[in-house]
């Protein structure tokens, strides 16, 4: 199962927010970087529609999407820590359109990314950090309603815990959250199915056989349908946010081992975060899971 990857991608993913530590404008530079590339040329490009009300509200609950669309300042909106505009609840629900997209294009063909998503704070009721709707919660749910899936693993590598994700499945035997991520950092850890928290200043090599034997024990413990990875970069050792110590090459290394581990499924991959001190290096990182989904890293 390994043709092309596809890239999911739509220009309104783009926010302008200003001085904000969170580089909205990265997913339209990992675009046009990808376009501009030669050996991207023979790739398909999908811009996507945004996820309906009703894919929503299979993950989210309905006075939480009302919140959202309403542009409602509550108890249930308020722990986001980007504004409450339209223009941003817009391109939540495209990014969650994005990540349906993809794993769509991921079951028939075997890989796809959205250049976006990720947003794994975010909880059935309420939003958190940088995250208003859950864009992985919402596809897994929509292609098992479809009944094109019936188990799906996330497999969720950004630096901070998956907590959202984490509690959405919590009691859900057919959706395995695995998470690993610095034990010292943002959030307040919930409990997945299986949660490895990293010490800080953690390097490559220790990262990477921790990685391989998470990796093997799932592969021997849950049979899945599909593979979600939020391949987040903030693990990289120049983060802003993120106090692990992985370099390029060991972030790299990260996604092969994902990418191998998911060699027989279709394989997911969104964005998650990346905040380095010096964005071109957030934007090269993620230009780099790229090149290891196609194969040329
Ligand atoms: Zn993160």
């Amino acid at each position: 199962m390994t043709s092309l990857p596809i890239f999911i991608f739509s220009d309104d993913y783009n926010l302008d927010l200003g001085p904000h530590v969170f580089p909205a404008v990265k997913f339209g530079h990992i675009y046009r970087a990808l376009r501009e590339d030669s050996r991207f040329a023979d790739h398909t490009f999908v811009r996507p529609g945004p996820a309906t009300r009703e894919q929503v509200s299979l993950a989210h609950s309905r006075n939480y999407i009302q919140d959202l669309i309403s542009l409602q300042r509550s108890a249930r909106t308020y722990r986001s820590e980007l504004p409450l505009t339209a223009e941003i609840v817009d391109a939540f629900f495209l990014s969650t359109g994005g990540t349906i997209e993809a794993a769509r294009q991921a079951m028939q063909h075997g890989r796809a990314m959205n250049l976006g998503g990720g947003f794994h704070h975010s909880y059935r009721g309420h939003a958190e950090g940088f995250c208003y709707l859950n864009d992985v919660a919402v596809a897994i749910k929509v292609l098992q309603k479809e009944k094109h899936i019936k188990r799906a693993l996330v497999v969720d590598l950004d630096v901070h815990q998956g907590n959202g994700t984490a509690r959405m499945f919590r009691f859900n035997r057919n959706v395995y959250t695995f998470s690993m991520h610095e034990q010292d950092n943002y959030p307040i850890k919930e409990r997945g199915s299986y949660d490895l928290g990293l010490r800080t200043g953690c390097r490559d090599e220790e990262y990477l056989a921790l990685l391989g034997d998470a990796l093997e024990r799932i592969q021997n413990t849950f049979h899945a349908d599909i593979v979600f990875y939020l391949a987040g970069v903030d693990v990289y050792e120049r983060d802003r946010l993120g106090g692990l110590s992985l370099t390029s090459r060991g972030v790299a290394e990260r996604d092969r081992m994902v990418r191998d581990f998911a060699r027989d499924l279709p394989l997911v991959t969104v964005l998650a975060g990346g905040y380095a001190y010096n964005d071109e290096d957030t934007v090269r990182l993620h230009l780099q899971t790229c090149e290891v989904l196609a194969d040329l890293i």
